[in-house]
This record gives structure tokens, C-alpha cells and sequence, in this order.
């Protein structure tokens, strides 16, 4: 039986059932600890609400949720594994650090000029999904890395490298964070080039960009794409992203594409005040109350659907390549 690990144990691959690959129950930007006290009085809350969204999602079928929030973003698997206890709904948490402009504590950027910063962020990794979060016993099952606008700068590049090591040293897959809809081919081939099979990296938030050229080279190279900010139209119009996805599903490309939102249901310290009229649709079942419908009316069949809700997180937990992926002559 072929397992994988989720924040309340490990679970057979073939339960996983419809699977969100990229949401958050929690983040907190670095230093949100200034607000602990208010951050512990807000627990209980947190708590009740997250577990009341996975009942919303458990009834649109919602089985397992991945939550790649990095160590340095407010990350607590002692909150997710109450939370997947209570609903019923496997978490999957993740290892891995955050892009440099907004994560980057400075211990570690301290370390990438100080110290073996790569040797030391496998070790760290490798640690939290063999061994556990800290002291939890909570295993990651998953390694997230991130990169800003337009590069990757060295900080960033030490942490892919590591993630590609502790990779190499437990099978556990990648997921990416990218911005704007850039920077995706160049975490791609440092991944590749680093020895880590393109079956198993999730470039995320590809959906960020409108030009198909750029989507076209990473689904050539065998990776899986992640449509994962719908309704955060603030960042890029859901519109751009549902034509893109249309059309690269008419090509054939449902068994690298999945799809999530990249919602945020919990802030730890104060939570920003975002206008509700500028994220109408940016909460975690529209995928299911309003995309789904939206691809069945361009004529998706459900088959497609159910790859990329199903088939795809499987494929990419059980470490297999998507046999029958499509090369660019296809
Ligand atoms: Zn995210």
C-alpha cells in the first residue's frame, strides 16, 4: 500500500479522493508574534472557523487539503491536525521557506552568508518529514519553495536547492510559490537540473500568467501547473485564468493541470483589512460552486475535471509520472 503522510498520520494514497492542492488555514507574516497574546485569545476562533470551512468543503466532496504554508509564515500543524481530526478532511502540511522579499527571517539569510545554509536547510527539511515539526511529531508531507517578481535570488535559489535535495533523500514532492506569473521555467529547470523528476514539482500560481507560451514550455518539460488562485482576481482576473485553462485542457493537458484558490482563512496576529468588494469570489468552495460549472459550460468533460481534482493529486503523492503526458509535438 502505497501511503502519504497528512498531519494526522500517514493515510493510503487511493483515499485521497477530491483534493485541493494550494490552500491556507492560517498565515501569519514574519512577526506577527509581536500580537501573540492577541494571536492566543484568537485561537479558539480560528479554530471553529477553519473546521466550519472543511464542512463546506467535505459537503462539495473536498477529501484531502494540502496547506503549503513554510515554516516562516505563521505555520502551526498542531492547529491543522485538530482541524482534520474534527472534519474528517486529511491536511497535508509542508516543509520548506517562503520567498525572500516577504519570509526570509533573518536567522536563515544570516546562515546563507555565515554558515552552510544549503546543507543546513536539507538537513531541516529532511528532519520535518522524516522526523516531525519541531517537537509535534506532526510529519510534512510535502516541501514548499518560492521565489519574487522577476528572479530568484540567491537566498531563494539555496532554499530550491535544498528542497530538491531533501527531495532526493525522501521522495517528498515539490510546490512552488510564483508571482506574477513569473519565475515558473526558472524554478523548473534549477529543480531539474537539481536531479528532481518534473512528476513531482507543482509549479504554483501558473495561473498568474495569461501567455500560454509560458505555460506551454513547463507542461512540455512534464510538469504539473497549478490553477490555484482562483478568485483572487485582485492579483490577476479570473477570466484570463479560466481562458488559459480551457484552452490548455482542449489541448490535453488534464493530467498536469490542478486546480485550488490559494485562500487564506486565518491571520495570525491582526488580519489586514481586505475590501470584501475587491474578493467576492476569493473563498475556498468556488472552485466547485462556480469553475467546475464554468469549464462544463465550455464544454470540459467531467472526466478532465475529475483528473485534475483526483487523478493528478494522487499520481503526484504516489511519486508516478503522467504516462501519458503530452510532449510538444503532441
Ligand atoms: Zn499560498
Amino acid at each position: 500500500m502505497q501511503t502519504v503522510q497528512t498531519v494526522t498520520g500517514r493515510v493510503d494514497v487511493e483515499t485521497l479522493g477530491t483534493t485541493l492542492m494550494h490552500e491556507h488555514l492560517l498565515v501569519g507574516w514574519p512577526g506577527w508574534e509581536a500580537e501573540a497574546m492577541a494571536d492566543r485569545a484568537a485561537r479558539g476562533d480560528h479554530r471553529a472557523r477553519c473546521v466550519e470551512h472543511m464542512r463546506e468543503l467535505h459537503a462539495h466532496g473536498l477529501r484531502t487539503l494540502v496547506d503549503p504554508c513554510p515554516i516562516d509564515l505563521g505555520r502551526d500543524v498542531e492547529l491543522m491536525a485538530e482541524v482534520a481530526q474534527a472534519s474528517g478532511v486529511h491536511i497535508v502540511c509542508a516543509t520548506g521557506l517562503y520567498k525572500e522579499d516577504e519570509g526570509a527571517p533573518v536567522y536563515f539569510r544570516f546562515r546563507t552568508h555565515w554558515g552552510d545554509a544549503l546543507g543546513e536547510m536539507t538537513e531541516l527539511f529532511v528532519r520535518e518529514l522524516t522526523e516531525g515539526v519541531g517537537e509535534t511529531g506532526i510529519r510534512a508531507g510535502v516541501i514548499k519553495v518560492a521565489t519574487g517578481v522577476g528572479r530568484i535570488t540567491p537566498y531563494e535559489e539555496t532554499v530550491l536547492r535544498a528542497a530538491a535535495r531533501a527531495h532526493r533523500e525522501t521522495g517528498a514532492p515539490i510546490t512552488t510559490h510564483t508571482d506574477q506569473g513569473t519565475m515558473g521555467p526558472q524554478q523548473l529547470e534549477l529543480l531539474l537540473g537539481e536531479g528532481v523528476p518534473a512528476h513531482a514539482i507543482v509549479i504554483g500560481h501558473s495561473c498568474g500568467a495569461s501567455d500560454v507560451h509560458y505555460h506551454l514550455e513547463m507542461l512540455d518539460r512534464g510538469a504539473t501547473l497549478g490553477f490555484d488562485r482562483f478568485g483572487l482576481e485582485i492579483l490577476h482576473p479570473d477570466r484570463e485564468r479560466l481562458a488559459v485553462l480551457i484552452g490548455l485542457l482542449g489541448l490535453g493537458f488534464e493530467r498536469q493541470l490542478v486546480l485550488s484558490h490559494d485562500t487564506v482563512w486565518c491571520w495570525r496576529g491582526r488580519a489586514p483589512k481586505l475590501p470584501a468588494e475587491l474578493l467576492p469570489h476569493w473563498k475556498p468552495t468556488y472552485v466547485f460552486e462556480t469553475i467546475v460549472p464554468r469549464l462544463r459550460a465550455a464544454g470540459v468533460a467531467d472526466a478532465k475535471i475529475r483528473t485534475m481534482l483526483e487523478e493528478n493529486p494522487r499520481r503526484y503523492f504516489r511519486g508516478e509520472p503522467a504516462a501519458e503526458a503530452i510532449s510538444a509535438s503532441g
